[in-house]
């Protein structure tokens, strides 16, 4: 017997969830399948663990900051088993809630292995269910390189089953995550080696992020080996050690963390069964509105290969049930200006364009303002990480069309910003704009 229903989402991540809530909430019939704990990736290993260990780091850093305001404070140690006791119990927390959640909203929660049957068809163990509606939101999962020894290292996932805190750690990669764990382990008193394989991490990102950022970094004591693809990882006397393309070899390791990117998890849903186009990594491609190229089939979230966010899975998907059952006919999620925030030490924010890409688009009708100062904050600290900020306008009436910060505090600054952005902000509008002092943020809004 199959079982029916309106809609059917298999990933219980941010994706999954908000479709079939949100479809619930206009009455439709929905169920989400996982076989694991809901919440998906940002919930258990990702976002959200990320954030309660980046806050550690923060205290991490206030309590060293703290003499130069004329405290009297001693670190004396950080119980990390305790932190992550506390933070697995929170994660907990949510988990049920949501099992709560789902019960109340009317969504039915299917705990299993889903794979597809045919075009309209999902298999969970020995039950079959069918709907009007299918989206997949299965989301990625780290890649670990296929190179001798990788199994000696560790991938994100990993990082968040540490019951105990590394001491020397190398970490591998030069995007978000390895950017983000670099900096937590550093604060929390690590030793840490970021190995990248080309000369600067986030590449992609506008100059001043990396450049600004790497600064911070080095200063705070992340050694950072640029140029160095790694060959092989090996095991030496109990410590594991990294061995680049030139035979360097670093050494001295108890943990090596692959953050080299995410695979996308297509491989194991039976599409072969489907008509479903997949690309060759592993990529759903999708049209503005979600839809595959099988009519009733959808995919929201990490899966269609763009803007991997959790808030840009949720928007998506409420937006696709939006229009799928509320009537709301033009309903769907606009992927430009997504602003989105790297919790790095100190933090980076970034929306629109950079000014590369801005330059390449609107050649000289690009012009660009950017500041760079030491916060007040950090006056009076050992360290003193720098804030940069940079806004990217074009043609004359000067549209903000990019800003790209990094800094203490420009996590909480880039929101507001961005509903100005999205809106169509001027240069002007900003100078308009009256400034809060004394802020960093008031930076953006008296730039020349
Ligand atoms: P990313 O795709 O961001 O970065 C991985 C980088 O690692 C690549 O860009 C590449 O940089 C480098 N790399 C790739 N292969 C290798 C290799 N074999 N050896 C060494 N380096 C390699 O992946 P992440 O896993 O960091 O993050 C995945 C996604 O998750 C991100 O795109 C982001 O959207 C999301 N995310 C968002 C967060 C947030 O919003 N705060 C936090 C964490 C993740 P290069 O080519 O320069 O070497």
């Amino acid at each position: 017997m199959t079982t029916h229903f309106d809609l059917i989402a298999i990933g219980a991540g941010s994706g999954g969830l908000s479709v079939t809530e949100r479809a619930a909430s206009y009455g439709a019939n929905t169920a989400v399948i996982d076989y694991d704990r809901l919440g998906g990736t940002c919930v258990n290993r990702g976002c959200v663990p990320k954030k309660i260990m980046w806050y550690a780091a923060v205290v991490a850093q206030t309590i060293d900051d703290a003499s130069g305001y004329g405290f009297n404070i001693q670190k004396n140690g950080f119980d990390w088993a305790a932190l992550i006791k506390k933070r697995e119990e929170y994660i907990h927390n949510i988990n049920t809630w949501y099992q709560q959640y789902l019960k109340d909203s009317g969504v039915t929660a299917i705990d299993g292995h889903a794979t597809f049957v045919n075009n309209h068809t999902i298999q969970v163990g020995d039950q079959h269910y069918s709907a009007d509606h299918i989206v997949i939101a299965t989301g990625g999962r780290p890649t670990v390189p296929d190179i001798p020894g990788s199994e000696l290292g560790i991938t994100s996932d990993g990082f968040f089953e540490l019951t105990e805190q590394p001491q020397r750690v190398a970490v591998i990669g030069a995007g978000y995550i390895a950017v983000e764990l670099a900096g937590v382990l550093n604060s929390l008193g690590s030793d840490v080696v970021q190995i990248i394989r080309k000369q600067h991490f986030l590449r992609e990102f506008d100059p001043i992020i990396y450049e600004s950022l790497t600064a911070s970094m080095t200063s705070s004591g992340v050694e950072i080996v640029a140029n160095s693809p790694i060959k092989a990882l090996e095991k030496d006397a109990g410590t594991i050690t990294v061995v680049t393309q030139d035979d360097t070899r670093i050494e001295g390791f108890d943990t090596v963390i692959w953050a080299i990117g995410r695979d996308f998890q297509t491989d194991k849903l039976g599409l072969e069964k489907t008509d479903i186009t997949v690309t060759e990594r592993g990529v759903i491609p999708v049209d503005p509105f979600q839809a595959t190229n099988v009519p009733g089939i959808f995919a929201i979230g990490d899966i269609i290969g763009e803007a991997q966010l959790t808030p840009v899975a949720i928007a998506a998907g409420r937006r696709l049930a939006d229009r799928l059952f509320d009537g709301q006919t033009d309903r769907k999620l606009d992927y430009k200006n997504i602003p989105t925030v790297m919790f790095s030490h100190p933090p980076a924010g970034i929306i629109g364009l950079t000014e590369a890409e801005a330059r390449k688009q609107f050649g000289d009708a690009v012009k660009v303002y950017q500041s760079r100062f030491t916060p007040m904050y950090n006056a009076f600290t050992e360290h003193s990480p720098e804030t940069a900020m940079k806004l990217v306008v074009v043609g004359e009436e000067e549209k903000v069309i990019g800003c790209h910060m990094v800094g203490l505090g420009v996590d909480e600054m880039l929101q507001g910003f961005a509903v100005a952005i999205r809106m169509g902000a001027t240069k002007r509008d900003l100078d308009d704009t009256v400034a809060i002092h004394p802020s960093s943020a008031e930076e953006l809004v008296t730039m020349r």
